[in-house]
C-alpha cells in the first residue's frame, strides 16, 4: 500500500485528497553563508502565515507540499506546527538547491554517495535534531549544459530516490534540461515517474514538454497566478489532447513569508487556484473527472512511496 510522509508523520496515500503540490510558506534569498534560524521570528512567521494556510484549509485543500530546500530556510519545526494547527498535512524536503548562492562548500567536495547519505539519513531519522522526515526530494538546475556540481546533485538524488522510493522534484524550468536530467536518472535505473519537471510552464516550446512528458515524468504547471495563465492554460490543454491527463501537476508557486523582508512582504495567496483557475478549466469543457484526477489523485501518485 502506497504512502506518503508529511512533516506529522505517514499517510496513506489516498489520504492526501485536494492538493497543492508547489507551494512555499517560508523562504530566505541571502544565501547559504549567511542564511539561518537567526534571521527571523518563528512565532512571527506562523502567526502571518496562518490565516494563508486557514483560507486553503476552508476551500478543501488537504495536502500542501512544501517546496522549499535546506539553506532557503526549510523550517520544520515551523512547518509541523501549522500542520497541527490547520490539521493540513505538510510535506517537506531533503536535498541540496543546486543553484548559486544556496549550494554550501561540501556539496563541491563531497562525491554523490555522500551527499546521498546524508539525505537517506534524513529520511530514515528526521531533519536536524527532529523526527520530522522528508517527503520527497528537492534539487535544482540552471539553463544550459550540465555544470559539475549539477550532475553531482542530481546522481546524489538518483541515490536517494532508490535508497528510499522518495519522489525528486528539479527546480528545472527548460525542456532541453529536463531530457539532460531524464538521462542520468536513467543511468541509475530511476524511473521517470519518481521526478517531476519543476516550472515546466516556463518553457516556451510545447513540444519539449510534451517530450518529457513522452519519457513518463511529471509535468508540474505551478505558475498559476502569476499573470500568465492563459499560457499555462494553452500548455494543459495541449498535454491533456496529447493524453498526458496521468501526468501534470498543478500549483501556483505561491506565499510566502519572505525573510528579510517587513512582515514577510508581499504574500500571494493559496487560494487562487481554486477559487479563480479550476472554474476556468469547467468552462472551457475540461470534465470534473480530469479536474479530479489532476488535483487529487496525480499529486498523490506523485508523491505516493
Ligand atoms: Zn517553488
Amino acid at each position: 500500500m502506497s504512502k506518503v510522509i508529511t512533516v506529522t508523520g505517514e499517510i496513506k496515500s489516498e489520504e492526501m485528497e485536494l492538493t497543492l503540490p508547489h507551494e512555499h510558506i517560508l523562504v530566505d534569498f541571502i544565501g547559504v553563508d549567511k542564511t539561518g534560524k537567526h534571521r527571523y521570528d518563528s512565532e512571527a512567521v506562523k502567526k502571518v502565515m496562518l490565516p494563508y494556510l486557514l483560507e486553503i484549509r476552508d476551500l478543501d485543500v488537504k495536502t500542501f507540499v512544501d517546496c522549499t530546500p535546506m539553506y532557503l530556510a526549510r523550517d520544520v519545526n515551523i512547518l509541523r506546527e501549522l500542520a497541527k494547527q490547520t490539521g493540513l498535512y505538510i510535506l517537506t524536503n531533503t536535498g541540496i538547491y543546486g543553484r548559486e548562492p544556496y549550494i554550501p562548500q561540501y556539496a563541491y567536495s563531497s562525491n554523490p554517495d555522500e551527499l546521498a547519505n546524508q539525505w537517506i539519513k534524513e529520511f530514515n531519522e528526521g531533519i536536524e535534531e527532529t523526527n520530522i522526515r522528508p517527503g520527497f526530494i528537492k534539487t535544482a538546475v540552471e539553463a544550459g549544459k550540465f555544470t559539475d556540481i549539477e550532475k553531482k546533485l542530481i546522481e546524489a538524488a538518483a541515490i536517494t530516490s532508490k535508497e528510499t522510493d522518495l519522489t525528486i522534484a528539479t527546480h528545472t524550468c527548460f525542456g532541453e534540461k529536463a531530457l539532460q536530467i531524464l538521462d542520468v536518472l536513467k543511468d541509475y535505473e530511476v524511473d521517470p515517474q519518481k521526478w517531476i519537471f519543476v516550472h515546466a510552464n516556463i518553457e516556451e516550446k510545447i513540444e519539449l514538454i510534451s517530450q518529457v512528458a513522452e519519457r513518463g515524468a511529471w509535468i508540474s504547471l505551478d505558475g498559476i497566478g502569476q499573470g500568465q495563465d492563459d499560457n499555462i492554460l494553452m500548455i494543459l490543454e495541449t498535454l491533456l489532447e496529447q493524453d498526458f491527463h496521468s501526468q501534470i501537476l498543478l500549483s501556483q508557486d505561491a506565499g510566502c513569508y519572505f525573510v528579510g523582508e517587513e512582515n514577510g512582504g508581499d504574500i500571494r495567496s493559496f487560494g487562487f487556484l481554486l477559487t479563480d483557475f479550476l472554474p476556468k478549466l469547467q468552462e472551457r469543457g475540461i470534465s470534473e473527472e480530469i479536474i479530479h484526477e489532476l488535483t487529487y489523485t496525480n499529486p498523490a501518485k506523485a508523491y505516493s512511496i
